[in-house]
């Protein structure tokens, strides 16, 4: 079992190796292949299951395939939704790590924070946004965000953005005019349990998914 199993190019490769990850846990070995063959995926994997990785991998690669345009500036090709400030910008430390030597550039924006800064730096051009839901939506309400290109998106500890009452602020990103629809863009929940509610959000964001258990 490595990394080398599925092709992900050499920058992708390279930084592997650079951040010293040798084997594919398990959530990894299972889904990357399926990120990679462009199928939506439910996936049930625990924090510190390495299900980070899992999501940054192929879907950078596949940033670096479809080539990162200049022309994009402020509209992300890839969204991830995480519950906290922690958690997104572990996600943005990994992503950047992987970006490494790319011309893809990763941004974070989160509450609590300057807002005015967070816009400068998405100005800057932005192809992997990680961001918690609520800031998000002040961004997009501002005019500050466009998410037109967004064909991959991620959410992160679904169950926790759920508990932390983020649903109203989830569907406002998901189901704008603007955002690709599912079966066009290409859709990945991450969540440790599998209740209900998350249920129903897989059914309404995820089209024909696989549903992988760790
Ligand atoms: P996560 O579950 O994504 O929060 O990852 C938990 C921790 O495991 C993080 O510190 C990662 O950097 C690390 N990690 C993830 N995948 C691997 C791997 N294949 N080999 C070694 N460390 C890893």
């Amino acid at each position: 079992e490595s990394f080398h199993d599925v092709d992900m190019g050499e920058i992708i490769m390279g930084n592997i190796t650079l951040s010293r990850y040798t084997r594919p846990t398990p959530v990894q070995k299972h889904a990357i292949p399926i990120i990679k063959s462009k199928r939506d995926l439910m996936a049930c994997a625990q924090t510190g299951s390495g299900k980070t990785a899992a999501f940054l991998l192929p879907v950078l690669s596949q940033i670096y395939t479809d080539g990162p345009g200049d022309a994009l500036q402020q509209y992300p090709i890839s969204l991830v939704l995480a519950p906290t400030r922690e958690l997104a910008l572990q996600i943005y430390d990994e992503a950047r790590k992987f970006a490494y030597r790319s011309r893809v550039r990763p941004c974070v924006v989160y509450g609590g924070a300057d807002i005015g800064q967070q816009i400068r730096d998405l100005e800057r051009g932005c192809h992997l946004l990680v961001a918690t839901p609520g800031r998000l939506v002040d961004m997009m309400e501002r005019g500050k965000i466009g998410l037109d290109y967004c064909n991959y998106l991620v959410l992160d500890e679904a169950d926790r953005m759920l508990d932390m009452g983020f649903e109203p602020q989830i569907r406002r990103i998901v189901e704008q005019d603007t955002m690709p629809p599912k079966g066009i863009r290409q859709t990945m929940m991450f969540s440790a349990t599998f209740p209900k509610e998350i249920q129903i959000l897989a059914r309404d964001f995820l089209e024909d998914y696989i549903f992988l258990a760790v």
